[in-house]
């Protein structure tokens, strides 16, 4: 792992060799100031019942409000944060505002509404990852219940024993498990019925491949069909077409995200989505 950032330090990212080191600093230096400045915000993705169109869950998903590149994403600014060690402030950050924001639409007539937060792989390898989370949560009075955490496959197998102490720890308190990406990761299913795990989220990759006809279409069945015989819930991720819907549909998975219901999107519009009850951004012209 990192111990030190400097010149030594960078030699082990690869993937951010690319991005060169004066545009590094300068993006660094304007992640802290960031920080300071308050600039990040948290939109929210519909996780929507397609029998019911209601919105069952709200992912958060972080965004930068750059004073002068505009608003960023994820991919522009996270891989730098893990690697400077913002990303636990950054996190600390996300997780405040979305128990803020959905701890009050959960107060305000939508008891059962789930907020997925999506974790990194430093903060969950942290020794008091589980403690530092129940605090934060905790001092916002946000349901356990309610949240649901996001890892990824590749997180839980990198410390199979360690991991699966800590999701036993926090499964226990009635926070829901869900594994992100599912099926691109390098896995052993093993893990499927040693962890409570409670959720898979199919990889958007698949859901794509439904229309490239039935040889695209057949992980996706595969994953419905175990997730179905493991008695896990199921979310499709990146449904962007009707097509892919019925398809879904049609094999028995009810809980899906994608542009076909909205993007994720600020606050103030997920309020007056809620006040609707149901039906998410896209189907309701
Ligand atoms: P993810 O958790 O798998 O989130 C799904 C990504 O797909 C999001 O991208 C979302 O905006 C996008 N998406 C949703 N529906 C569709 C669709 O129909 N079509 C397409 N093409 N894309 C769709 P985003 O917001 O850029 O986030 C990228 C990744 O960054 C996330 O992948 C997640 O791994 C990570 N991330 C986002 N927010 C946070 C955060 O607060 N903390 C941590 N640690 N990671 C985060
Ligand atoms: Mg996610
Ligand atoms: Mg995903
Ligand atoms: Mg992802």
């Amino acid at each position: 792992h990192v111990k030190a950032r400097g010149k030594d330090g960078y030699r082990f990212f690869t993937d951010s060799m690319s991005i060169d080191t004066a545009h590094r600093l300068s993006l660094e230096r304007d992640l802290r100031l960031a920080l300071e400045r308050d600039e990040l915000r948290v939109h929210y993705q519909p996780q929507v019942c397609s029998r019911t169109n209601q919105v069952v869950g709200l992912e958060a998903l972080v965004r930068w409000q750059h004073p002068e590149r505009g608003l960023l994403y994820p991919a522009d600014f996270l891989p730098l944060a893990e690697e400077t060690r913002l990303i636990g402030k950054l996190s600390e950050r996300v997780l405040d505002q979305a128990c803020r924001d959905v701890g009050r639409w959960i107060n305000s007539g939508h008891p059962t509404l789930r907020l997925a937060v999506n974790l990194s792989p430093s903060q969950v390898e942290h020794p008091r990852f589980v403690e530092t989370l129940l605090e934060r949560v905790r001092a916002h009075r946000f349901p356990a219940r309610n949240l649901e955490i996001e890892i990824t496959e590749n997180v839980i197998m990198s410390d199979l024993e360690q991991i699966s102490r800590k999701l036993k720890e926090l499964a226990d308190t009635g926070v829901r498990i869900a594994i992100d990406d599912f099926g691109t990761g390098y896995s052993s299913l093993n893990y499927l019925h040693r962890l409570p795990i409670h959720t898979l989220k199919v990889d958007q990759s698949f859901v794509k491949a439904i229309r490239s006809g039935e040889d695209g279409a057949c992980i996706v069945n595969a994953i419905v069909a175990m997730a179905h015989g493991l008695k896990l819930e199921i979310v499709a991720e990146g449904v962007e077409t009707d097509d892919q819907l019925s398809y879904l549909k049609s094999l028995g998975c009810h809980q899906v995200q994608g542009f076909f219901y909205g993007p994720a999107r600020p606050a103030a519009d997920i309020s007056r989505l809620l006040r609707r009850d149901g039906l998410a951004f896209a189907s309701t012209a």
